[in-house]
């Protein structure tokens, strides 16, 4: 067996550990004589498996108690909606910052369901930097604000929370959950797609300050109501009860990592190490401001498209994979997830420099 560096944006590289013990458990789960994905989501297996994932999960986030915590379905796509549909409680207006791909996103589903407006904006420098906070336009009658801390495409993150008084903050941390402490008390509502740090594609997380819950838009369905799924559990249809498992052996493994805490510090220094490199090259450039460079996404490009294709090629056969950028912008995106091991972004740093000696 041979494990290749994945610096794939999501699905992404899971830690080592995770997938051993999933096959040490894959036939027979704890002497259950099953495996976990053959269980009833009501069985008492299965619900210890859900309990203690979500307890690891507020453990690791310090999730204050009048915040539920849901594991859905549907990826951050289906939150584009549900948020709106939740959060306006009979207010007409949202605001939304635009980082880049991913708020668009956000913001041109809100539009379906409300006056979504655009209250910052970095779309003029190309959306390399996170506007600044004094020129924010924003409202204080939104029902909410929307941003994405982390823009998994043009590798913009924010490195500080923004203060919106009354106003419940809403984020998309697809790409950022869990990669350092966040103090959860400052979000009306945090989500996440599982597929990039938590575990693998079909789960979801919500976490949501229950008061937030409750009211929705009329025609929501009921399978888009949080408030259905918080009183079920997150059973209220069948959760993904294998990615939701396979999540709970992640939160465990951050935990003997020593926490949110210990992973920053380790990404931070994977995230410094790749940039300090590119910046030095004179040949790799990334175009986005250092205040405002994502940890996790590490977007750059080579002088010369043409020569893309061979850094790619000779990438795959130094064991280094899914580096191409995202068909949108096109060039390279190294994601250093957590589970991306330091060794793998040495590894980059020494390909990178090796075959900018052949072609620089
Ligand atoms: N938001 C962000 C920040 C993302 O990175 C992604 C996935 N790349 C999405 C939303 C969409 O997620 P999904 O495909 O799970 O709907």
């Amino acid at each position: 067996m041979s494990r290749i560096y994945n610096f794939s944006a999501g699905p992404a590289v899971m830690p080592e550990p995770v997938l051993e013990r999933a096959q040490a458990e894959l036939l027979d789960w704890h002497g259950s004589g099953m495996s976990v994905m053959e269980m009833s989501h009501r069985g008492k297996e299965f619900m210890s498996i859900a309990a203690q994932a979500e307890a690891d999960l507020r453990e690791l986030l310090t999730v204050p108690d009048n915040y539920k915590v849901l594991f859905m379905q549907g990826g951050a796509h289906a939150q584009f909606s549900m948020i709106p549909m939740n959060l306006l409680r009979g207010n007409k207006r949202a605001d939304y910052v635009n980082t880049g791909s991913w708020s668009k996103k956000a913001v041109a589903e809100a539009k379906r369901y409300c006056d979504a407006q655009v209250v910052a904006s970095s779309q003029d420098s190309g959306f390399t930097r996170i506007p600044a906070f004094a020129g924010w336009t924003r409202h204080d009658d939104a029902a909410y604000l929307h941003y994405t801390p982390n823009e998994t495409i043009g590798g913009v993150e924010f490195h500080w929370i923004p203060d919106t008084g009354d106003v419940p903050l809403v984020a998309d941390m697809s790409s950022t959950i869990l990669s350092r402490p966040i103090d959860v008390s400052r979000f009306g509502l945090i989500y996440a797609g599982a597929q990039k740090n938590v575990g693998p594609a079909g789960l979801t997380l919500v976490i949501v300050r229950e008061d937030l819950i409750g009211e929705t838009l009329p025609g929501t369905p009921t399978v888009f109501d949080y408030k259905v799924h918080a009183d079920n559990g997150s059973m209220y249809n069948t959760p993904p009860t294998y990615a939701w498992y396979l999540a709970g052996l992640v939160f465990q493994w951050l935990q003997t990592q020593g926490g949110l805490a210990a992973m920053a510090q380790v990404n931070k220094r994977k995230a410094d190490k790749l940039y300090a490199a590119i910046d030095a090259s004179g040949f790799y450039r990334n175009p986005v401001e250092p205040a405002s460079r994502s940890w996790m996404n590490v977007p750059f490009v080579l002088p010369d498209a043409e020569l893309d294709d061979a850094f790619l090629t000779q990438a795959r056969e130094a064991g280094l994979v899914g580096l191409k950028g995202h068909r949108s912008v096109g060039g390279m995106r190294a994601s250093i997830y957590n589970a991306m091991p330091e060794s793998g972004v040495d590894a980059l740093v020494g390909f990178m420099a090796e075959f900018e000696r052949r072609f620089g």
